[in-house]
């Protein structure tokens, strides 16, 4: 498996990155013992770099596993936007994963220079607390462009976790050519990038060795997070990643889908959390548009009644 240097951060990552969000409560909802099993079975195949999140509930599969894989790069994200939510995530991080240090933190889902103006008191507490030792490198989740683009003016930003994928799947305010163009200005100034959502969030599976070619091949990319959920699955994108792509045909015909319970209360919460507007309340129903769907999970953990699922 090769190692990248993920920018000035000088973290060095496997170029496939173990993303856990598909093991969650919010998708797969693999018990914490099953979880580590599969982050140990990519260890041993070669795979030192997992991302999870503040919001994916996985700390404590990470945890598990960190005790038989522990050069593993643990990247982690959160919703916060001062010093005091931020000191709190990074401290539910710490508990979480069971160590006092975590390679990387983000702000999850960054949108725009204003977004990133909005939350500069937190950048500016990761800063410190990198200064310390407690953080490895500082970075921001974001499926913007314009938030790439942005990026840059903020010297305390080592890594951006950008959603790119072959067919643009996603990307909230541009093609797949911005976001090239934006990643290609980032790196510029020595941004370290790993991408996100390289199969559209499920859309592009039916196509998955184009999907993956394209992430493998990007020079743009030091390192592309895959959800896994099976030991099939990681097999599969290893030796996709080491250059043998024909695995990934037996993974082809399970798409992914998002279930609606019929207890819905259409009470329009899930909707409001959905940053890809993919849900509209119908008939006091929640419904969700396919099309726009990237099947992230994140509005099954805003729904009160727990009625979204995503398989
Ligand atoms: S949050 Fe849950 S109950 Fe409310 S509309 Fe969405 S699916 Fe229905
Ligand atoms: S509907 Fe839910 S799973 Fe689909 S993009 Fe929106 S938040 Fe994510």
């Amino acid at each position: 498996m090769q190692t990248n240097r993920l920018g000035k951060s000088g973290l060095m990552v496997s170029r496939l990155c173990y993303g856990t969000l598909t093991m969650s409560p919010l998708q797969k909802d693999l018990s914490p013992e099953a979880g580590a099993r599969l982050l140990i079975h990519a260890y041993e195949r070669g795979v030192r770099f997992l991302d999870t999140a503040d919001l994916y509930g996985t700390y404590p599969h990470i945890r598990l596993a960190l005790r038989e894989a522990p050069d593993y790069v643990v990247s982690t994200k959160a919703y916060c936007w001062d010093e005091p939510t931020a000191a709190a995530a990074l401290e539910r991080a710490f508990r979480g994963i069971g160590r006092d240090y975590v390679d990387l933190f983000m702000l999850h889902e960054q949108e725009s220079l204003y977004t990133l103006r909005g939350h500069e008191e937190a950048l500016v507490y990761l800063q410190k607390q990198k200064e310390r030792g407690h953080i490895g490198a500082v970075g921001v989740s974001t499926h913007y462009v314009a938030c790439v683009r942005a990026a840059p003016r903020f010297p305390m930003i080592d890594v951006i976790h950008p959603l790119i994928n072959r067919a643009g799947i996603g990307i909230q305010d541009g093609t797949r050519e911005d976001m090239e163009d934006a990643i290609r200005a980032a790196r510029a100034h020595n941004i370290g990038i790993f991408a996100m959502k390289p199969l559209g969030g499920g859309h592009l599976i039916a196509d998955n060795r184009a999907a993956l070619q394209y992430a493998i091949d990007s020079p743009l990319l030091d390192s592309v997070a895959m959800g896994m959920q099976s030991v099939q699955e990681i097999d599969a994108d290893v030796a996709a990643f080491e250059g043998d792509l024909r695995l990934l045909d037996a993974l082809k015909d399970r798409p992914r889908q998002i279930m609606v319970h019929d207890w819905c209360e259409g009470c329009g919460k899930c909707a409001e959390r959905c940053r890809q507007k993919a849900i509209s309340i119908v008939d006091g129903r929640a419904r969700v548009d396919p099309e726009k769907c990237v099947f992230c999970g994140y509005c099954a953990r805003a729904c009160p009644q727990f009625c979204i699922k995503v398989v």
